[in-house]
């Protein structure tokens, strides 16, 4: 079956502004996108009237865990549930054990990923070597294994001077510089968002400073050396205007940010319930709103999950004790098409734009675009469908899902990753 094609749907692609009803015909032996218009044919037809054709999604922030940790994910069940939640491809943080910090260690994820199938997973190196935050980790020889980016996320560059070098070796690799945010001067030992229900829960607060006196430091940083940075999870109001401005007087710099930060407030930790801790911290409903904003006036860039994948028997330990984290790569599409773009609150273009082409563009990966002759990653969805999020039914290994028993509408229903169709949450959570 040599030529696919996805009949008779919304085809949206903001790369090449099109927005239509259209045949997208893929070449599924290339796994490349032939063209898109009118009556074609193929040798294989999807019928996809109804449903949103759009360029494949991309998580560039998720934990797989893989190696350490692989009773909480692994690069497997991280690819297989990266394809069920509507994404192509997933960048896996570095911070596993040991750390991505040699040739080796890119060289494993791709050869797992490969073995894998489902969604492509791109590795991340470390900016310190053994993240240790002492020395910078050889970039070079990381970026020509196949390393698509820099971070020691989990914790922030400390070392201003450390962090400077890197930014300037960026430049040579064409790779961006992601940072975590944290002064952990000043969040040491907190536990939610400093703010009134901190106070009323009598327990530590990580104050949105924390976040931005880093925020600031790096943008001044990358401003100073020409370097690429890319803010990730960026949770709080402070930090949007850090980069708005930043951006608007030219510095080098993008961000991202999570479902959660843009759905959830503090007002979660209220119930105590330990999914609900997770660093950065949930918000004030002021700081979700102007995230929100920025997502719809370009300050912000990209929307990643930071899938945390934690066992069950460590977050149902107390509030204060379990670790942070929230999974949620089988649950962004559906969360953000109901309660964002279905009320009207972010236009679906934009949707695709933060999930797509941003990530693509800024980490130089081939797709978010389904322009003829690119790769024939896309992901498929179905604005009406009505679902109930259900951990159980996920593919990740593991549940600590911030949005379990939410009932939504939307879906991604299947992806395409090279040509090859998968089952998304869509088709195999029927209609309500
Ligand atoms: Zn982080």
């Amino acid at each position: 079956m040599p030529v696919l094609v996805l009949k008779g749907g919304r085809v949206l692609d903001p790369s090449s502004d099109l927005d239509g009803m259209a045949d997208l015909r893929i070449d599924t032996i290339s796994g490349r996108i032939l063209d898109a218009g009118n009556d074609l044919r193929g040798d294989e037809t999807v019928d996809c009237r109804g449903l949103v054709v759009a360029p494949g999604f991309i998580d560039m922030h998720a934990h797989l865990r893989e190696p350490g940790a692989k009773s909480k994910e692994t690069i497997r069940s991280g690819a297989e549930a990266a394809v069920h939640g509507g994404f192509c491809a997933v960048v896996a943080m570095p911070n596993t054990d040991p750390p991505v910090d040699n040739e080796a260690s890119v060289a494993f994820a791709y050869l797992q990923s490969e073995r894998a199938g489902f969604a492509r997973v791109f590795p991340a190196g470390t900016i310190t070597a053994g993240l240790a935050g002492e020395s910078l980790s050889e970039m070079g020889l990381l970026a020509r294994a196949g390393a698509v980016c820099f971070t020691d996320d989990g914790r922030c560059v400390a070392d201003a001077g450390l962090l400077r070098c890197a930014l300037e070796y960026s430049k040579a690799f064409g790779r961006v510089i992601m940072e975590h945010c944290e002064d952990v001067a000043l969040s040491e030992g907190a536990v939610i968002n400093e703010g009134p229900v901190s106070a009323v829960l009598g327990i530590n607060g990580y104050p949105a400073v924390a976040e931005e006196i880093m925020v600031d430091r790096d943008v001044r940083l990358a401003e100073f050396t020409g370097g690429r940075l890319h803010v990730t999870h960026v949770s709080t109001a402070g930090s949007v205007h850090i980069l708005r401005a930043a951006k608007a007087r030219g510095v080098n710099v993008t961000c991202d940010v999570t479902p959660h930060h843009l759905l959830l407030t503090d007002d979660a930790c209220l119930s105590f319930d330990p999914v609900f801790r997770v660093n950065p911290p949930l918000r004030s409903r002021r700081d979700a709103d102007e995230l929100l904003a920025g997502l719809l006036d370009g300050a912000v860039d990209c929307i990643a999950t930071d899938h945390a994948p934690h066992t069950a028997e460590e977050k149902s330990q107390e509030f204060i004790a379990a670790p942070s984290g929230v999974i949620g790569m089988e649950s962004a599409v559906g969360v953000l098409l109901d309660r964002l773009v279905r009320p009207g609150k972010l236009p679906l273009r934009r949707l695709v734009e933060a999930m797509s082409c941003n990530p693509a563009r800024i980490l130089g990966l081939d797709g978010g675009t389904l322009e003829p002759g690119a790769r024939a990653d896309i992901t498929v969805l179905d604005l009406g469908l009505e679902w109930t999020v259900d951990p159980a039914k996920f593919r990740s290994k593991s549940r600590n899902c911030p949005f379990a028993g939410w009932k939504v509408v939307g879906a991604p229903v299947f992806t395409v990753v090279g040509g090859r169709i998968y089952d998304a949450i869509g088709r195999t959570c029927r209609r309500e």
